[in-house]
């Protein structure tokens, strides 16, 4: 039985619906229509400089809040814009947040984690961990927290749970409402959540995964999530995956990334960051090169933010640095 006070309820975080914007100049230098690109701006979720996980912090939030949380504990990368995004929400709604991060201290403090410092939430280093181990470190800050009679709230990796992929079963159906005609949806492939929501109302026919490397099996990841949502199996052979971006791995910079993030910023005036959108805009490119992106056809980009990653991200920024030189001079 579940009564009304059981159902789970969004905590507002964001500003919706997010613009949906034309590309012409990107799609006619890829060769589509000027009509036949779009860009859904998830970067512009609002609280904490915004980005994708703010729609599944809203549910994961609402959750907590329900339980009474007075901590938030969440995992990820030195640079994980979900763990930023989880200390904004935690600053926005009152609450304290511990991230356990991978790694040790000693590291620049820059791009995402000088954010999580202004937002006031406290690192834990876990140590050179990851995957289970790092959740398992995440498991020991919450069991300590609660000794000390505090009421922490677990947030998943990324986000990434039937709860908070329902933000973007919302994203999904806000999008249906402004271009009814989507064809594709490109979006990253991270921990899976935000394609996972996509895929329910949209069908996995018109989602496109780009996968960024986080996860050792994204197939697996995102069918176990959709499954989760519908409440019936889902078989990961049904999705629409591109594994062709991940290059040396997690993070690490690649040519096609770095030319579709030149690209897109010289036609579109758009930033997009070197470990997830970067990697979903080659994919992106790669599709439109091998025909399954058609002109014609309406194709919606996602960008799922990541701005302050960029600058955490010091190989892309000496890319970027070191082809400006090419056109500089001094008077
Ligand atoms: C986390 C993240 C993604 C991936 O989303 P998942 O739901 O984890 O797959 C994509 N882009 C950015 C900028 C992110 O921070």
């Amino acid at each position: 039985m579940t009564s009304a006070s059981d159902v789970p309820r969004p905590v507002p975080l964001g500003t919706w619906p997010t613009p949906l914007e034309p590309m012409p100049r990107l799609a006619q230098a890829l060769g589509l229509g000027a009509d036949d690109l779009w860009i859904k701006r998830d970067d512009l979720t609002g609280t904490g400089g915004g980005g994708n996980k703010i729609r599944k912090l809203e549910w994961l939030c609402g959750a907590a809040l329900a339980e009474g949380a007075t901590h938030l504990v969440t995992t990820g990368a030195p640079q994980s814009n979900h763990a930023r995004l989880t200390a904004a929400a935690g600053a926005r709604l009152g609450l304290e947040t511990a991230l356990v991060l991978a790694g040790s201290p000693g590291g620049a403090a820059q791009g995402n984690l000088a954010l999580d410092a202004l937002f006031g939430a406290t690192v834990v280093w876990a140590g050179d961990v990851h995957g289970q181990a790092l959740t398992a470190a995440a498991e020991e800050v919450t069991a300590r927290l609660r000794a000390d009679g505090a009421v922490p709230a677990l947030i998943p990796f990324g986000g990434s749970s039937a709860l908070g992929a329902r933000g973007y079963v919302t994203c999904g159906r806000e999008l249906l409402t402004q271009a009814p005609d989507v064809d594709t949806v490109v979006v990253a492939l991270g921990s899976g959540g935000t394609m996972a929501g996509l895929v329910d109302p949209l069908g996995p026919e018109r989602v496109l995964g780009v996968h960024c490397g986080a996860v050792p099996d994204p197939a697996t990841t995102v069918s176990a999530f959709v499954s989760d949502l519908s409440g019936t199996p889902h078989a990961p052979g049904s999705l629409r995956l591109r594994l062709d971006q991940v290059g040396e791995g997690y993070g690490v910079l690649t040519g096609p990334v770095m030319a579709a993030m030149n690209l897109t910023a010289r036609t579109e005036g758009i930033v997009l960051d070197p470990v997830y959108t970067g990697r979903a805009m080659a994919g992106l490119i790669a599709a439109v090169e091998d025909g399954d992106i058609a002109p014609g056809r309406r194709t919606v980009f996602l960008h799922t933010g990541g701005l302050p990653g960029l600058f955490g991200h010091t190989a892309a920024v000496e890319a970027a640095v070191s082809d400006l030189g090419t056109r500089s001079r001094t008077l």
